[in-house]
């Protein structure tokens, strides 16, 4: 190596630590907020106050930390513990709240709190808008803007706990982005979701289109949470046109990989299946669909199309839906139709969009 060479990647290693040094604080864990302090001269107890005050009592900034000295607190109240703020808030009739959050560099996501008596799920986005395209979703209309952070991603879930004013009880990554297109950021989010938050990883769901290569990297990494794979079709020709990045990875591919992942990891897993009349949804589609998952120990969740501007698909009726269900369960694979919730509010699958302000 050239000495030049040497100083250019010396001083770039110097920059990325530096500016990981001014990563915001959220999404670190206990022993990396104690490195923190300590590193300020402060004694290790203090580690112990910071984690709570972020992940307990949704701290948003270090100068509200009155625990600290107040000379200290001064000294760092500008380093960022990674909270966005709520650009808007809209609520569905049933119950369902849509928010916009506007980030640090001025970036939207989007993000859906869904409650029932018993649960409060969050829907998580993982990107600034997607690049995948899908012909059905609203997501890809936007294009695509960039990763998220991880502080990002667990901001979504404390702003959900706070505005509800309860326990948050599941995740799943199906808001904005393709979750395995931004998997290391995902993976620590995953961690302080489930160690710094206490949401178990079997509450944790990660939906996926298919990412050539991530699936089998994801079953490597042995987690305990629910891998969802947005199928959509029963053949190849008929996915392409659906999903344009299908091309790359063909069906056969795909399924090969996710009977992979359940060999490897043990976890079940789930296929999701957007009903659009007319395209997907008819009887050859059922049989062929049986066919493809023969034997595999799965889960097929239909959901049937929710309206977005730019296309003209169809929700297919109720009695096609019906059908489509009879002809799955006759072959014995087990199947729920999932509505989404929060139509009124645009905030049901596929019908969230990015902005830049
Ligand atoms: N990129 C990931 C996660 C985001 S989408 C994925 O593709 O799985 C979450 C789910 O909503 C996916 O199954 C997606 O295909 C579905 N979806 C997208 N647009 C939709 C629409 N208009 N109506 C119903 N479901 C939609």
């Amino acid at each position: 190596m050239s000495s030049s060479t040497e100083s250019v990647s010396a001083s770039m290693t110097a920059e990325s630590q530096e500016s990981r040094s001014h990563n915001p604080l959220l999404g670190r864990s206990l022993d990396e907020l104690t490195a923190w302090v300590v590193a300020r001269g402060q004694p290790a107890y203090r580690g112990k106050q910071l984690y709570n005050w972020i992940y307990d009592r949704s701290a948003r900034s270090l100068g509200e930390i009155t625990v600290f000295p107040k000379s200290w607190r001064q000294q760092v109240a500008d380093f960022p513990i990674g909270r966005s703020q709520v650009h808007y808030r809209s609520q569905a009739p049933d119950e369902t709240v849509k928010y916009l959050l506007k980030l640090a560099d001025d970036t939207v996501i989007e993000t859906v709190g869904i409650p029932t008596k018993k649960r409060l799920t969050v829907c998580v986005s993982s990107q600034v808008g997607c690049p995948m395209a899908c012909e059905f979703c609203a997501t890809g209309k936007g294009g695509f803007i960039r990763n998220l952070a991880p502080h990002e991603i667990v901001d979504q879930v404390l702003q959900v706990r706070e505005d509800f004013g309860r326990r948050v009880s599941h995740i799943v990554f199906m808001g904005m982005g393709e979750p395995l297109l931004n998997l290391d950021n995902v993976l620590a989010a995953v961690r302080s979701i489930n160690e710094d938050l206490g949401i178990g990883q079997r509450s944790i769901t990660i939906s996926t289109v298919g990412i050539r290569d991530r699936i089998v990297k994801l079953a490597r990494h042995r987690g305990q949470f629910t891998l969802a794979v947005s199928l959509h079709a029963s053949n190849q020709p008929q996915r392409e046109q659906l999903i344009p990045s299908a091309g790359g990875y063909p069906l056969d591919a795909l399924i090969a990989d996710c009977r992979d992942y359940v060999k490897l990891t043990g976890r079940r897993l789930t296929f999701e299946y957007i009903l659009l009349a007319g395209v997907n949804d008819t009887l050859e589609n059922a049989v062929e669909l049986a066919d493809l998952l023969r034997g595999f120990q799965t889960h097929v969740n239909l959901i049937p199309y929710n309206p977005i501007n730019e296309v003209d698909f169809k929700r297919p009726d109720r009695r096609r839906i019906a059908d489509f269900v009879a002809a799955l369960e006759a072959r014995h694979i087990a199947v729920s139709v999932r509505y989404s919730r929060g139509l009124e509010a645009d905030a049901a699958c596929g019908q969230l969009r990015a902005l830049k302000l």
